[in-house]
């Protein structure tokens, strides 16, 4: 019952890894506002955690939806202790020469404005109760360029920085600031599952990081789970003095290549 007594909201709970989540913290005992555009399945899973969860639809895109989302968690149980900036989608494919600029500004608008909204809307609640944590869903691919088409990596990769520079605003009033950067997850986003080879951008197949992009180091299916324990950790007092950090959980994809697939793709050397 690690969370007994918290509070949380998680922007994309109704699916994937903000479900998990959301679902993982009502078990050790908080409560949870789920906020998601899919307002149907995000009612649908309140109805299963019962009376520790809310639901409530959320563009992340628009300001006063994520307000308003931090403002219901206020109105049910009087305050927030983890604001879980996490909805995503994938962004707009095309390399920069063909990219519509449109295309540009709505990737930046669900990954990146989306997380600084969070977080400027939550800080205030935080501040007031001296505590808090907020925790937002980077990606590996924010860490290494080409593992996903460029809007996507470049929003991902500011979301790391942002997490950075609101951990220092932040810190002196007792709200720690942390992101996660997940490798290839099993959820919706991509498809039935992590297979992500024939999901991500073929280009990335064609080169020599095609290994990255297949085959983690531990060799099996990256789960919700895996994220959500790590969401977890960041939201517990036990993380009380970790700030400003992103945690990679992606089974060692971005540590690099096994010795085996060194080999295999160095193998004239
Ligand atoms: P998912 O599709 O299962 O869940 C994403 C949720 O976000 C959905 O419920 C969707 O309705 C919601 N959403 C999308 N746009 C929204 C908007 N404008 N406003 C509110 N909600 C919106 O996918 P997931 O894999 O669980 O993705 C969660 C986060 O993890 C995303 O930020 C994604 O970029 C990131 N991520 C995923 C992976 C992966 O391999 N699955 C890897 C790295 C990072």
């Amino acid at each position: 019952m690690r969370m007994q007594g918290k509070v949380a909201v998680v922007t994309g709970g109704a699916s994937g890894i903000g479900k998990r989540t959301a679902e993982r913290f009502v078990e050790e005992g908080g409560r949870v506002v789920i906020a998601d555009i899919q307002e149907a399945a995000a009612g649908r899973l309140c109805e299963t955690l019962g009376a520790a969860a809310a639901a409530i639809r959320c563009d992340v895109t628009e300001e006063a939806d994520i307000a308003a989302a931090i403002a219901l968690a206020g109105q049910r149980w009087g305050r927030l202790d983890l604001m879980f900036n996490n909805a995503g989608r994938p962004g707009d494919p095309n390399p920069i020469e063909t990219m519509p600029a449109a295309g540009w500004d709505d990737t930046m608008a669900v990954l990146l404005r989306s997380v600084m909204l969070g977080i400027k809307h939550a800080a205030p609640v935080m501040r007031a109760q001296g505590s808090g944590a907020i925790v937002s869903t980077a990606s590996i691919a924010g860490l290494i360029p080409g593992s996903t088409a460029t809007a996507y990596s470049v929003a991902k990769s500011a979301v790391i920085q942002l997490t950075k520079c609101a951990a220092l605003e932040l810190a002196e009033h007792g709200i720690r600031v942390n992101c996660v950067c997940p490798g290839p997850i099993a959820t919706p986003i991509f498809g039935r599952s992590a297979a992500l080879p024939s999901q991500l951008d073929q280009r990335v197949a064609e080169t020599a990081r095609a290994p990255l992009a297949g085959f983690q180091p531990i060799r099996r299916e990256g789960r919700p789970d895996d994220i959500a324990e790590a969401v977890l950790y960041l939201a517990d007092d036990r993380a009380g003095f970790v700030t400003g950090v992103a945690l990679t959980v992606d089974g060692g994809f971005a540590a690099g290549m096994t010795p085996g697939e060194r080999t295999r793709i160095w193998a004239p050397l």
